[in-house]
């Protein structure tokens, strides 16, 4: 049996029981480096365990496969495994042959830091990720730009890394194009997890946080409905025009 299992953003105790029992009783648990560290007190003492380095994650999705034909094999996936996470790729791999297979959800970064945040996503939202790795910056740009036009909340994944910081550079610049310089901007590093940092701020002073964001950060850009209230970043559903609505149309 092969388990994709999500262990969400860090705590162990956002795993969900279906993960942690997956966990325990695994042969094999597969994953890259981070993610073993974070699952580290729970993992059996007889499993085996297989580090993958960023980079090998098509060999290591090969690799689940054909263990899981035997043992059970439980890939490890940080946040949630079907948010640019291992499932994909292993469904890929697994194609038309029939394989027992299964994919545990967790919860993903953009729901961490948006609770950490306030209430962010009380409305549309859609997620972008920045690393042009796998993707070319032209159709990233594309999108950004689409979304920008849009009164709608966005939640940037892969915002840097330190070979990588012109790209948030860049969609700063589409935003500020499109979108009111005031529209709320929270910002958490390592939601869930030590060295916990979170920031509300704007979008014209985003840049002042460009030194403290790196590849463990999510960024969610508000619309004109974010506001912060009582320090909490929250977008309103218009519940508040609603009301008003009823008591002065009756
Ligand atoms: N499958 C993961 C996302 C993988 S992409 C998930 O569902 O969360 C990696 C990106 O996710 C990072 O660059 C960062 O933007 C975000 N991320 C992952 N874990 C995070 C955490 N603990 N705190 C803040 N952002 C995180």
């Amino acid at each position: 049996m092969l388990s994709v299992v999500s262990i969400g953003p860090g705590s162990l105790d956002l795993l969900t029981d279906r993960a942690r029992e997956r966990i325990l009783s695994a042969d094999v648990i597969m994953g890259n480096e981070r993610y073993i560290e974070l699952i580290k007190k729970i993992i059996p003492a007889g499993a085996e365990v297989i580090i993958g380095r960023m980079g090998t994650e098509v060999e290591r999705a090969k690799k689940a496969v054909e263990l899981g034909k035997h043992k059970n094999v439980v890939v490890v996936s940080g946040g949630d495994a079907g948010i640019y996470g291992m499932a994909g790729l292993v469904i890929e791999v697994i194609g038309n042959s029939d394989s027992d297979f299964e994919i545990i959800p967790g919860t993903t970064a953009a729901f961490a830091s948006a609770a950490l945040l306030g209430a962010p996503l009380s409305n549309d939202f859609a997620i972008v990720s920045l690393s042009d790795l796998l993707v070319p910056w032209s159709e990233i740009e594309k999108k950004l730009e689409g979304l920008a036009k849009m009164d709608i909340v966005v939640v940037i994944y892969n915002p840097m890394s330190k070979n990588r910081r012109v790209q948030l550079e860049k969609a700063h610049e589409v935003f500020m194009r499109f979108r009111d310089r005031k529209t709320m901007v929270g910002i958490v590093k390592n939601a869930e997890r030590e060295g916990c940092e979170v920031d509300i701020t704007t979008l014209e002073e985003l840049p002042d946080f460009y030194h403290r964001i790196d590849m463990s950060t999510t960024i969610i850009i508000g619309c004109s409905g974010t506001k912060k209230l009582g320090g909490r970043m929250v977008t309103r559903r218009g519940y508040e025009k609603k009301y008003e609505y009823d008591r002065s149309g009756k």
